[in-house]
């Protein structure tokens, strides 16, 4: 068994205490020991002793909402334009950037044609190609008229959507994708901005429809995700047991209610980092400027966005970050961004943001990852500096020194004070 042992690191184990001088050592790949400097840990014979110099030893990063094959395309219809062979392989460039970024784990939002987050994930699994753990997701479910109905009358064009109307037709794609081998399956219940026939406070899909998904979910053990901005779209979903909540942003009192009811099984994700580079006008390199009326609507969004996530967060209910990036203007790559998001626009201390993306997200991911911890899977991070005093050092990929994902390196660690002398038999 590959035996590693980090010493001189500072750890930030993800459950939000304050950062500790110690020694982690990692057996196979799990978590062995974890130790404080006063008591160090004798290396056992055959150990790579990797010398932190005083860095930062942390949980690898979970993404909540993560798009790979949304290929960072500057709006949503030319996604259904590219061919199903290139885009498996932008998908696997994708999945690489997320590893080169630090986030080890992610849990998918929806993948963009019905496969390919399934062939992405099995061959992650499979050690064919590099990638973090995986949550695979079906294609958005749609109605007609929906958030991904991008059809026009005149043309039959593809659409990064499955879109259905009906119960049937839902229940139907449900278990097709179950078949498939997705993890979760994604439900677009509410509009969104960008679409000018189904806004963000328009509740699309009925209870009926919701529900047959739901249903599905429950019987084969799949999680449900859905897209809910609107009130009506969180109370309906939170009602049929839908476990993943993205935006929320539009809850009333009724909705946040229901939501802290829900505190333990749920797990809320408002996706700032789309919302607030929109609201702030970073799309204009593609038509969408600070005085666009989409930017105008996030901006206000966000004022009662924000004051529910903060609320959320007050009553104990697991917000995370994780902000629909893979749009031109919010690109795959940058997800660490929202964890600064968190910091500037929901008040969260860097410990508390970093705790959301970590141990919250091994808890949404289901496996046991996001915590340095004994026993834990060895999903690891060795970073130049201190994010518990500045989160935004995660956005620059040239401070992670070290990327463990499984108790193997994805990233040697690098850097003048790190060695990797290897301890005597
Ligand atoms: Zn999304």
């Amino acid at each position: 068994m590959v035996l590693t042992l980090f010493r001189n690191v500072r750890v930030i184990d993800g459950e939000g205490g304050e950062p500790f001088s110690g020694e982690v050592l990692v057996e196979g790949n799990r978590i062995r020991t974890v130790s404080r400097a006063e008591s160090p840990i004798a290396a056992p014979g055959g150990a790579r002793v990797v010398d932190g110099g005083g860095r930062t030893l942390m949980p690898g990063l979970v993404e909540a909402h993560a798009h790979i094959s949304f290929c960072n395309t500057p709006d949503l219809e030319s996604l259904g334009d590219i061919p199903p062979e290139e885009h498996t392989l932008l998908s696997m460039k994708f999945a690489r950037v997320m590893l080169d970024q630090g986030f080890t784990s992610i849990f998918s939002a929806a993948a963009a044609k019905a496969r390919l987050d399934i062939v992405i994930r099995n061959a992650i699994n499979a050690g064919d190609i590099p990638g973090p753990r995986m949550r695979a997701a079906s294609p958005e479910m749609t109605p007609t008229s929906g958030l991904g109905d991008v059809r026009r009358w005149h043309i039959n064009r593809e659409t990064f959507a499955i879109v259905c109307d009906g119960e049937e037709t839902f229940r139907r794609t449900a278990r097709e994708m179950v078949r498939e081998g997705v993890d979760t399956l994604k439900i677009n219940p509410s509009g969104d901005e960008f679409i000018p026939f189904a806004r963000a406070h328009e509740t699309v899909m009925n209870e009926r429809e919701v529900a047959a998904v739901c249903e599905v979910a429950r019987s084969r053990s799949k999680m449900v995700a859905a897209h809910a901005r609107s009130a009506e779209s969180v109370k309906m979903s939170l009602r049929q047991g839908v476990q993943v909540l993205y935006h929320c942003t539009l809850s009333d009192e009724e909705a946040l209610d229901m939501l802290e009811a829900k505190k333990d099984e749920i797990f809320v994700a408002p996706t700032l980092g789309m919302a607030h580079v929109t609201g702030q006008g970073e799309g204009k390199a593609y038509g969408v400027d600070y005085d666009h009326p989409v930017a105008n609507f996030f901006r206000l969004e966000s004022i009662k966005g924000i004051a529910n996530m903060k609320e959320l967060k007050r009553r104990g209910v697991r917000v995370l970050p994780g902000g629909d990036y893979g749009f031109a203007w919010n690109p795959i790559g940058t997800n660490a961004r929202d964890m600064e998001h968190f910091v500037k626009l929901l008040d969260y201390t860097p410990l508390e943001a970093i705790t959301a993306a970590t141990k919250f997200g091994g808890e949404l991911m289901g496996f046991d990852v996001g915590l340095v911890k004994e026993g834990m899977l060895a999903d690891l991070l060795l970073v130049d500096g201190d994010p518990s005093k500045d989160v935004s050092i995660l956005q620059d990929k040239d401070r992670l020194a070290g990327i463990m994902k499984d108790g193997t390196f994805w990233k040697e660690p690098s850097g003048d004070a790190v060695a990797g002398a290897v301890a005597a038999e």
